[in-house]
């Protein structure tokens, strides 16, 4: 089973589809019972469309920290 700390380091890796089949289907199992990944994964995309407007494709490591820090919190809070 793949650990909150995995999702966050391969969230990226999940929505550009480049992870094979059984690390995929880990990290969907992972976020069926997790909330604060399934909140993390859901931001990322979000700031994945929306820099692909721009024509950029990966969110810049400020953004990345950013989302990062916004789940710990998540996590923390429960
Ligand atoms: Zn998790």
């Amino acid at each position: 089973m793949l650990s909150c700390k995995h999702i966050v380091d391969l969230g990226t890796d999940y929505l550009d589809q480049e992870l094979n089949f059984w690390k995929k289907a880990e990290m969907k199992m992972h976020l069926m019972i997790c909330g604060p990944c399934r909140r993390y994964i859901k931001q990322l995309k979000q700031t994945i469309t929306m820099l692909s407007h721009w024509r950029m494709k990966q969110p810049t490591t400020e953004q990345l920290e950013q989302l990062k820090s916004n789940y710990q919190k998540a996590v923390s809070e429960g």
